[in-house]
């Protein structure tokens, strides 16, 4: 064990009022490596009175957009000066190879500077009416955020809600997952040690139903909800929030086409295809779990495809070399284990692998019907079937009660742009995966969540729209 991580609250790092704590398990020695605070309903009681206090009376949403920033990019110099502690945090959490948790810290810095200047240089509408007025707009601050965070990317995807709420004049709430707690405590107490006021982000953690989590969704105190997560939390939160009439911001789960046609350049359809189901041991939101090669190219494309998902290196996370580490936790193994022993039609590589581990699985002859086609395994595992023609792998890719991304792999250039047109996802990625502009909306359609976040999008969300009309004549 490596220290305790409390709460931060107005400030303070702090236990939890009854005194309550919880081990997290490094999913690759099994152990124990860190204790932390268990927070419960009134914990998150306390962190949302402070970002209230902080909110109503405090200087944050008063200062202006320069002193904002200032601060902002401070707090991302510090991510970036502990990019090792941070990391190592992350991925003794949940396993995620260190090489790759390194990367999602420099994204978690990126994301503070782009929207501290993203705000700053954010401008409104100046609107001259016929009628002898003039009517101007102001994005205010919408008040206190609670972000609530899954475990897949977890300081990267709480810097994706924090870093734009805070650049608007928020202050936050950050409830992490509770399998991955750690770098959420370290980038709190960063926050402190850049000037961020005290109560501007608070951390508190604990679990989601009847928790921590689901009190912050039930304060009335609370004017913005932005979660990421399993589509199953997002209505229970969307139920809880609609009581306040609390505006969600929901991005869930998916379970994302991959279409690959015989035009493609096959060594770069290879490798991405690899990279959208096996990074991160495929416990990917954006993951590409459906693969569909167009029928002159299976043989050849599978050939590859396999001798690729054999090729990555699987063991400690610790190692800068490993690209696959174990599944986060023991119940998430126990859930992707039921798929992988279970799997339907040929496995034409993969299977379990020590520990908590899966190795790169691709399954080939799987039955429409079956489960791996619906469902949102959150593993390295693959079902691959060839199409004929490009109308019969558009209907299979949309065939999914989720929207959150899909790819394509053609030379063709009308090709790519007229199935990115027909294809029903809140991004497509052409001859690429996983490349993102932080300008660009993020977010999915049907049961992959409602609202997008990035650059203005994220405005929308984390601002009150105002218009100012002013009469200018006598008439
Ligand atoms: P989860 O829904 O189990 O938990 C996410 C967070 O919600 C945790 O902090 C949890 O404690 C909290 N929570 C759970 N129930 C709650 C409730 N009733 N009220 C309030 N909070 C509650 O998700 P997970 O297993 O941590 O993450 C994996 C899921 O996240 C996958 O479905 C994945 O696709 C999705 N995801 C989506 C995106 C995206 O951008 N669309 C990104 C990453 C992950």
């Amino acid at each position: 064990m490596t220290g305790f991580y409390g709460h931060v609250i107005d400030g303070e790092e702090t236990g939890s009022l009854d005194g309550r704590r919880m081990p997290s398990v490094d999913p690759w020695t099994r152990e124990p490596w860190a204790e932390v605070a268990l927070g419960g309903a009134d914990d998150a009681a306390r962190a949302v009175a402070a970002a209230r206090r902080a909110f109503d009376e405090g200087p944050w949403p008063r200062m202006g957009f320069a002193e904002r920033g200032r601060l902002l990019h401070r707090l991302a110099d510090l991510v970036e000066e502990h990019r090792a502690e941070l990391s190592l945090a992350d991925t003794r959490d949940m396993g995620k190879p260190v090489a790759q948790s390194g990367h999602d810290v420099l994204r978690a810095a990126a994301n503070l500077r782009f929207f501290a200047d993203h705000a700053r240089l954010s401008t409104g509408q100046a609107l001259p009416m016929d009628s002898g007025h003039h009517a101007y707009t102001r994005y205010e601050p919408a008040g206190v955020a609670a972000a609530i965070a899954p475990w897949n990317f977890p300081l990267m995807l709480e810097s994706w809600k924090i870093a734009p709420a805070l650049a608007w004049g928020n202050t936050v709430v950050l409830k992490p997952a509770e399998d991955t707690p750690v770098s959420a405590t370290l980038l709190a107490r960063l926050a402190l040690e850049a000037g961020l006021p005290p109560g501007v982000l608070n951390v508190v953690h604990g679990y989601g139903p009847d928790s921590a989590g689901q009190a912050l969704t039930e304060d009335p105190r609370v004017d913005r909800v932005t979660f990421t997560g399993e589509s199953a939390t997002g209505r229970a939160i969307t139920r809880a929030a609609a009581a306040n009439l609390t505006p969600v911001s929901l991005e869930l789960g998916g379970k994302g086409a991959n279409l690959v046609f015989a035009d493609a350049d096959l060594d770069n359809a290879v490798h991405w295809s690899a990279e959208a189901i096996f990074r991160n041991a495929g416990q990917v939101c954006l993951a590409g779990s459906r693969l569909y090669v167009e029928r002159a190219v299976y043989g050849e494309f599978l050939d590859r495809f396999v001798k690729k998902a054999e090729s990555l290196r699987t063991g400690d996370p610790k190692d800068p070399a490993t690209e696959l580490g174990p599944l986060a936790s023991e119940s998430h193994f126990a859930k992707v284990r039921s798929y992988v022993e279970n799997a339907p039609g040929t496995m034409l590589t993969g299977g379990l692998g020590d520990g908590w581990s899966v190795r790169p699985t691709v399954l080939a002859d799987v039955d429409p019907s079956a489960r791996h086609w619906r469902e949102e395994i959150f593993g390295p595992v693959v079902v691959v079937q060839p199409f004929d023609t490009e109308a019969e792998a558009v209907t299979a890719a949309n065939a999914t009660r989720y929207g959150l991304n899909a790819m394509l792999f053609t030379e063709n250039v009308n090709r790519a742009h007229r199935v990115s047109a027909a294809l029903r996802a809140g991004t497509v990625w052409l001859n690429c995966f996983f490349i993102r502009d932080l300008r660009a909306p993020f977010g999915g359609v049907g049961d992959s969540g409602i609202g997008r976040e990035g650059g203005d999008f994220s405005r929308e969300f984390f601002t009150e729209p105002k218009a100012v009309v002013m009469q200018i004549t006598d008439a």
